[in-house]
């Protein structure tokens, strides 16, 4: 498939055409689709029943909506009322709580439009009207649980308690409450004037522009034919690790005009190896570890412009701000490579550096804000989940090459702790050796078709761009 065939398919056709591709595994991970599973299920919602008292049915705070206690009233309007273990059975005790499950559903729907910006049902706090005697009140509130796993799947799997009362209103057999974690509002940052204008440069190398600032993550654009992997078309020449580093400078100066800052991921030549001449050209400010500030240091950039970070900071700048999260590389070698080297000012490094003097020194992942937007960038193929959390970008540069493979669940982890991002753009995925221009079907079968696939099923509410060198998305 080439690249370009490739593109139209995605762009014309929509994901589901390429559903008939998905393997076994991932066809028995169905799309997340609450409202079908309702209509399998038989199941039409009924009109939110209004609160009986000084009360509304439902607060929304942040990501969280809070339900107030619903019982089982049926659609023609009848109530089950009766006491467990004197008046009523499990069975239907059973069904009430079911019928709660449903009422509680027509809340959310209502507050939500569609079901499907449900994230995960969090908590259930069940009452059950029960005879002092009577013990099984999971048994019943099992109703209202089952329910809501069969329309929510894995993320309807809730904490809960189901507990005993005296007595509840009107002599109602149960009563029910829920807590659920729903998608963003859609943000007032997302209706910014300013599109967002992104252009990827290989590897996990993009220029992001919004208008006020010219931001370069990674930029790498020399694609050295380094250490084989190349192409055999490709007649540059081929360059040991052993050898001095070179950057194709004049291919940069066609690409590179103009940039403010300059976000690095970690120290590796595929990121790192053309900051030193783009530094220089541009005199945009560098963010990175100690490490990659030190070899920025060998090649004589300016101090002023040189940003080291540890990790945790979160910096504002004009116009701009960046959150600098701590972060791991991929697991390369087959989960055996890890690199402890770290530079600083005891190191001795002399301009220019070999290939590999250009060491990991550290990974980090970076959120950053543009006007209305934020982005969360990634250079590896692996995160912290501890530290992503909370952070939900509007936009994730998502690593995703096959090195992936190796971690636990690597895509739903990483879709879910983000917050199931609006627009997800796969990064790092393809053959960086190769120059521009050439084709990159092997990685794109490889790394990106698995992913894409993974991403409808994960988080169906993500737009998924694939980017091709060098051409600009813009996000509105
Ligand atoms: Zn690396």
């Amino acid at each position: 498939m080439t690249n370009h065939f490739f593109r139209t398919l995605l762009c014309t056709a929509a994901l589901f055409l390429i559903n008939p591709t998905l393997d076994a595994a991932a066809q028995e991970q169905r799309a997340y689709d609450p409202e079908a599973r309702l209509v399998e299920l038989g199941i039409t919602l009924p009109p939110p029943a209004k609160p009986v008292a000084n009360y509304v049915n439902a607060v929304r705070t942040g990501n969280l909506i809070f339900t107030a206690g619903k019982g089982p009233r049926g659609a023609d309007g009848t109530e089950l009322r009766g006491k467990l273990g004197a008046d009523i059975t499990i069975e239907q005790g059973y069904a009430g709580a079911r019928q709660t499950a449903i009422n509680q559903l027509a809340v959310l729907k209502d507050m939500l439009g569609n079901l499907d910006r449900v994230v995960r049902v969090v908590k259930v706090l069940g009452m059950v009207n029960s005879d002092p005697n009577f013990t099984e009140q999971p048994a019943v509130i099992n109703g209202f649980s089952d329910l809501i796993v069969e329309v929510f799947g894995e993320r309807g799997r809730h904490g809960r308690s189901a507990v005993g009362m005296a007595s509840l209103p009107r002599g109602q057999a149960v009563e029910i409450e829920m807590i659920v974690e729903v998608q963003p509002e859609e943000s007032a940052t997302m209706s910014s004037t300013n599109p967002l204008l992104l252009r990827y440069l290989g590897a996990a190398g993009w220029e992001i522009k919004d208008g006020n600032v010219t931001v370069l993550i990674d930029p790498y654009i020399s694609r050295i034919k380094l250490g084989g992997g190349g192409h055999p078309d490709d007649n540059r020449p081929d360059y040991e690790r052993s050898e001095t580093a070179v950057s194709d400078t004049l291919l940069i100066d066609s690409i590179i005009q103009k940039a403010d800052f300059i976000l690095v991921h970690h120290g590796h030549f595929d990121h790192l190896g053309d900051v030193p001449y783009i530094a220089r050209k541009t005199g945009a400010k560098v963010i990175g570890t100690e490490s990659t500030i030190t070899i920025l240091r060998a090649y004589g950039i300016p101090e002023e412009q040189l940003y080291a970070v540890g990790g945790g900071e979160d910096y504002q700048f004009d116009n701009f701000s960046i959150r600098v999260v701590p972060s791991i590389h991929s697991a390369l070698n087959e989960k055996h490579y890890h690199d402890t080297r770290r530079y600083n000012s005891e190191s001795e490094l002399k301009a220019p550096l070999r290939f590999d003097q250009f060491i990991e020194g550290g990974s980090l992942t970076f959120l950053a804000r543009f006007e209305g937007k934020t982005v969360l960038t990634m250079g590896s193929m692996n995160f912290l989940e501890r530290e992503m959390e909370g952070i939900h970008p509007d936009v994730l540069l998502a690593g995703i090459n096959g090195s992936r493979l190796g971690l636990y669940n690597y895509d739903e982890r990483l879709l879910t702790v983000t917050g199931f991002p609006p627009v997800v753009i796969p990064t790092h995925w393809d053959n960086f050796r190769l120059p521009y221009g050439y084709s990159q079907e092997a990685n794109i079968d490889r790394n990106l078709v698995p992913f894409v696939e993974a991403s409808a099923a994960i988080s169906p509410h993500s737009k998924v761009i694939i980017p091709v060198h060098l051409e600009t998305i813009t996000i509105q």
